[in-house]
């Protein structure tokens, strides 16, 4: 969901950036702008399943909420652990903060700072990777792709025989086969629901046309890309180190993504229209995001190399 999808200079229909991948029974949390707790508070997202952070560069509208956030979290007595990644620099910020207020954490925070200049694993799991990508931004700043590494079995409620108890369910979407009442086998082949494929996201935040993105998101189901300005203003991302729409979706065309989202978009237009259309010209596949907007990821794209 995303959460927030403006830019630096606030507006009141477009928050800071933020999103929230939700998988499973965890959260992670990309970015944190001024405001994205209250954005999780408007939307009813139990803050509690937000296990990690991940924080793309040290621009304000990028990460000014965090602060706010782990300190709702001493209030709410969180136990759980959290782990915020970010650029060098984001540790020594966050405990300087923490000294001069005083505020000690009551949970368990670690933070893990990456060099954003190479791809790093930063997470590498049974289930899930994420990698950071590095980003051609005025600050050090890396977006972030998750890749689902296998998927958990999705049980299809019209395939499971009504003899079948509650533990034998959870037996059989853990990947294990079950007996039925008469000594017949039931596999979770049998019962699986039909699933897109392993799903794939990639973030890439405040970035100049960076055409070498696409070496690491190739074939990525979702991929979000900024698209802070329409054309006219090319000039003007090209100083500010930004994207325009256009660029957004020659990225996403270049790398054969299954579809585009494009945000953080400048203060000075009242609707992404403009951005929307010149985007679909070259990528027919791409949405406008909205505060609040909400998207299944889609599958990776698999490719057959000549
Ligand atoms: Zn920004
Ligand atoms: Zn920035």
């Amino acid at each position: 969901m995303v959460l927030g999808s403006g830019s630096a200079a606030p507006r009141l229909d477009r928050r800071s950036p933020a999103q929230l991948i939700t998988y499973h029974d965890q959260a992670f949390l990309i970015d944190c702008g001024e405001g994205t707790q209250y954005e999780l508070l408007r939307h009813g997202i139990k803050v509690s399943r937000i296990s990690r952070i991940l924080i793309s560069h040290l621009h304000a509208d990028h990460c000014l909420g965090l602060f706010g956030l782990l300190s709702t979290f001493n209030l709410h007595d969180r136990k759980q652990a959290l782990t915020i990644h970010g650029p060098t620099g984001l540790s020594e910020w966050l405990y300087t903060l923490a000294k001069l207020t005083q505020t000690f954490w009551k949970y368990p925070l670690e933070v893990i700072e990456h060099d954003t200049s190479h791809p790093s694993l930063i997470v590498d799991e049974p289930d899930l990777e994420i990698m950071t990508i590095p980003l051609h931004h005025k600050l050090p700043c890396a977006g972030f792709l998750i890749k689902e590494r296998r998927s958990r079995v999705k049980l299809d409620r019209d395939k499971l025989p009504s003899f079948l108890s509650d533990q034998q369910k959870a037996a059989l979407a853990r990947s294990e086969s079950v007996k039925g009442p008469e000594g017949q086998w039931i596999h979770p082949a049998d019962v699986e629901a039909e699933t897109p494929g392993l799903r794939s996201f990639a973030y890439c935040s405040d970035t100049n046309f960076k055409p070498d993105l696409c070496e690491w998101i190739e074939g990525v189901g979702t991929l979000y890309h900024e698209a802070t300005f329409a054309s006219d203003l090319v000039e003007r991302a090209r100083l500010t180190l930004h994207s325009t729409g256009q660029e957004a979706a020659t990225i996403a065309y270049m790398a054969k993504v299954k579809e585009l989202l494009i945000g953080h978009f400048s203060s000075r237009y009242e609707s992404p229209e403009r951005i929307l259309a010149e985007a679909k010209e070259i990528f027919s596949a791409t949405f406008a995001v909205y505060d609040g907007f909400y998207h299944s990821i889609a599958a990776h794209q698999s490719f057959e190399r000549p």
